[in-house]
């Protein structure tokens, strides 16, 4: 009989990339998504905190204690805590992230293994198609050559390296071939696609909206000054989603120099004002009670956010990293008032988002994802935001151009 195996994936969207790629990658067992009749569990893992360490090595206890199904540890935590797991025989075997084209074969080994492989591999994979999702990930680039102090990303998917053009095109056309018309370009650090290789994120796009039913393309993140003179040649193109996803971190120009960010935000205010006159939709990283994020800094940055156009808000409290230089600072900051900072964060870029949904004039160009429990449709607009739909056709995976629509608190309301 056919074993089953069961994918858990936490983090971020290169593992979900990743994840897609190891389950077309298996030929000679079944793929479940019910946890409790695997065989085989497969962890892709994540390890960006201290927190997201402790939730994989939870969930590994829980498996070992409710099914006892074989686990197999690979992702970024197969860097950090894979050796002691393995050592306490927690997890049968540990992968690295350049194994995982050979996953068919790992899952048979009849002896326990740890084969972290190597942390500088550029990724030749092909996905076809992404179950269950309307929307394709394309990874096109691995690893950071940036060092924020922070972060331990780049000790864990190694410096930054570009996928090869020839393949990631094609992956698209195969995609494409296959219906969707969303792209989402991913990696570690997106925006330095092509770095030293004489290419660049922008031409990059410009090749991928020639293909053949390409409809919408979305970047997952950029650096601000990855937005340069050539990709704001691209900001008019009817192919470019219109939102931007520009990580920025913090806005005190004293927080950003103690995180080793190589943002500044006198530069970065230009160019979220440049980018919102052209109709842009503007969404940023943010991390909030980094050590010496002072009351007097945290201010000088809320300030600074409230001058910003800024429409989305991806924020998250400050947690410690074992192994970086921000996890040896002083002047911590408390949990509670990290959680206050991080709750006024959120409703100043809440409002703002409602602001701009209302101040919107057009029609709204939503790809429908999934129905909700509640019968209603959701999907994204070209703005990434919210759409709720009421219709008593199915929906699903179409694309819908909506002139008439409701503004409310947390998404736009459109019935058909
Ligand atoms: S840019 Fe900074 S935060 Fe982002 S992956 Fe690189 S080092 Fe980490």
């Amino acid at each position: 009989m056919r074993k089953k195996v069961y994918f858990k994936t936490f983090g971020c969207r290169t593992n979900l990339f990743d994840s897609q790629v190891m389950m077309q990658n298996l030929e000679d067992f079944d793929i479940t998504e019910d946890e409790n009749e695997a065989d085989v569990v497969v962890v892709n893992s994540c390890t960006v905190t201290n927190g997201a360490d402790t939730t994989v090595r939870s969930y590994v206890n829980h498996i070992e204690k409710s099914s006892g199904a074989k686990v197999f540890l690979t992702g970024c935590g197969a860097h950090t805590k894979g050796e002691k797991l393995f050592e306490n025989k927690k997890v049968f075997g540990v992968f690295g992230q350049s194994e995982k084209q050979k996953i068919n074969m790992l899952l048979k080994e009849n002896t326990p293994f740890y084969e972290l492989g190597d942390l500088n591999f550029v990724d030749d994979a092909v996905v076809e198609e992404f179950i269950g999702k309307s929307r394709a990930f394309i990874k096109i680039q691995e690893g950071c050559n940036f060092r924020c102090n922070y972060c331990i990303i780049p000790f864990v998917r190694g410096d930054a390296r570009s996928l090869d053009e020839k393949r990631i095109l094609e992956q698209v056309y195969r995609l494409s071939s296959n219906g969707f018309g969303e792209f989402i370009l991913t990696g570690t650090n997106v925006g330095s696609y092509g770095t030293g290789e004489g290419t660049n994120i922008a031409r990059l796009m410009k090749q991928m909206s020639q293909v053949k039913g390409v409809r919408r393309i979305r970047v997952g993140s950029l650096e601000p000054i990855q937005i340069n003179d050539e990709f704001k040649e691209i900001l008019g193109e009817p192919w470019l989603e219109k939102h931007l996803h520009v990580a920025l971190q913090h806005t005190s120009p004293g927080m950003l120099k103690l995180m080793n960010r190589r943002n500044r935000y006198e530069s970065d205010f230009k160019l979220f004002h440049t980018l919102a006159e052209k109709g842009f939709a503007l969404g940023t990283d943010y991390i909030v009670g980094h050590p010496g994020e002072s009351e007097e800094l945290w201010r000088e940055g809320m300030e600074n956010v409230k001058r910003l156009p800024l429409t989305h808000l991806h924020a998250f409290s400050y947690s410690k990293r074992d192994g970086t230089p921000s996890a040896m600072m002083k002047n911590e900051v408390s949990g509670n008032i990290a959680k206050e900072r991080l709750h006024e964060l959120s409703s100043v870029v809440d409002a703002k988002n409602l602001e701009f949904r209302k101040a919107f004039v057009g029609e709204l160009d939503v790809l429908i994802e999934s129905q909700r429990e509640d019968g209603l449709y959701q999907g994204f607009d070209q703005h990434f935001n919210k759409v709720v739909i009421k219709s008593d056709e199915d929906l699903s995976g179409n694309w819908l151009t909506c002139k008439e629509f409701e503004v409310k608190d947390e998404y736009n309301y459109v019935q058909i």
